[in-house]
């Protein structure tokens, strides 16, 4: 991983996964070592935009299961749920596909990077609003200090890295 000083503004120190995922043994690597934090199995993964849709969809391969794409504002033609959160720089929303996630259902949520949580946490707020449950939240790199592990207090985290 590459570590970019004040980007995306002053005072980040952006993780970013790109030199893993153009290298097709540590992508391997990589995928395979989120799937195996898939314990117990879910029944559909939840991929985050935008790096989180890159591993999401390959674990969901990898698991014999489906991937649903959580998206920023604005990209769906027909949304089920929306959530409002705060960034460690910024805010945004996150909108929910409409019609694909089943009430129900045990959902892994997939993303790059775990900073404050909170966007892990306007994830999972949508898989319950939809009457799902979350079964685990599986991530790259966990920045540690940021809090975001007891942000979701009550909640499996696995991270594969961390600071
Ligand atoms: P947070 O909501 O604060 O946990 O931020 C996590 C989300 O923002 C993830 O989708 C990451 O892609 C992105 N992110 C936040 N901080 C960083 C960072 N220092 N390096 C890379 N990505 C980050």
């Amino acid at each position: 991983m590459r570590e970019v000083p004040d980007f995306p503004q002053p005072g980040v120190l952006f993780r970013d996964i790109n030199p893993v995922l153009a290298d097709p043994a540590a992508l391997r690597v990589l995928v395979d070592a989120l799937a195996a934090t898939a314990d117990p199995v879910p029944d559909v993964v939840l991929a985050l935009e935008a790096r989180g849709f890159l591993l999401g969809a390959a674990v969901a391969y990898s698991l014999g299961l489906g991937v649903v794409p959580v998206r920023k504002a604005g990209k769906l033609p027909e949304v089920a749920h929306r959530v409002d959160y705060a960034l460690e720089y910024g805010t945004a929303t996150f909108e929910l596909p409409a019609g694909v996630l089943r009430p129900g259902q045990r959902v892994l949520v997939v993303d790059d990077v775990l900073a404050t949580g909170g966007t892990v946490e306007a994830a999972c707020e949508l898989v319950e609003r939809a009457g799902c449950s979350v079964s685990g939240v599986s991530v790259v790199f966990e920045i540690g200090a940021l809090g975001g592990r007891e942000r979701l207090v009550g909640r499996k985290v696995s991270a594969l890295l961390g600071v």
